[in-house]
């Protein structure tokens, strides 16, 4: 069995690695879409597609899941958004997601989807980890350690207070 999991990974949490954890008892393989893959240098999507893919593989680590992370740019036409990820995937039978949109578009389009419950979702949460970092206050406990490894190399604090500031 493989399956499909998408997300924007701004960054990737601790709450993607527990939903990812979980999924992976009930699947062989699992594919992995990196959404918005073509945003970068923005306050909501400060990382770049490969960094968050160094994210994801060194986050997931420690579960033994053979898994493929592949980045989907977007088509701004949801009509024919399955096939656009279809087209850039391995194959999958199902998918993974709690998203309404994303659960309606592969429903259409004739796949089982499976609800991904919520964890801790007042912290695990990319919008409140970005607003911590922003802020000064603690986020590193929200994610996982190599994540803090991977921002810290890329000085990603750095250019997410940049590119949130606001022109003159
Ligand atoms: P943002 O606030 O930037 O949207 P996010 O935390 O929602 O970030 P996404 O990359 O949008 O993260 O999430 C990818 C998928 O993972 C989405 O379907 C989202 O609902 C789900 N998800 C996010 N946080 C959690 C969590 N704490 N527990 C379970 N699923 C989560
Ligand atoms: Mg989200």
């Amino acid at each position: 069995r493989r399956a499909f999991y998408i997300g924007r990974f701004q960054p990737f949490h601790l709450g993607h690695h527990k939903v990812i954890s979980e999924i992976s008892k009930n699947v062989d393989e699992l594919v992995i879409g990196i959404g918005s893959a073509q945003d970068s240098h923005t306050p909501e999507n400060p990382f770049t597609a490969g960094e968050r893919i160094m994210m994801i593989s060194r986050g997931l680590k420690d579960l033994a899941l053979q898994y493929y992370v592949i980045p989907i740019s977007d088509v701004y036409r949801n009509a024919i958004w399955v096939s656009h990820v279809k087209s850039m995937t391995p194959p999958f039978s199902s998918v993974y997601s709690n998203n309404p949109l994303v659960s309606r578009l592969f429903n259409e389009a004739g796949y089982a989807v499976l609800y991904s419950p919520m964890y801790n979702r007042t912290e695990y949460s990319g919008t409140e980890i970005r607003r911590r970092m922003l802020s000064g206050e603690e986020w590193k406990h929200l994610v996982p350690e190599e994540v803090v490894d991977v921002i810290d190399e890329i000085k990603g604090i750095e250019r997410l207070k940049e590119v949130a500031m606001k022109g003159d």
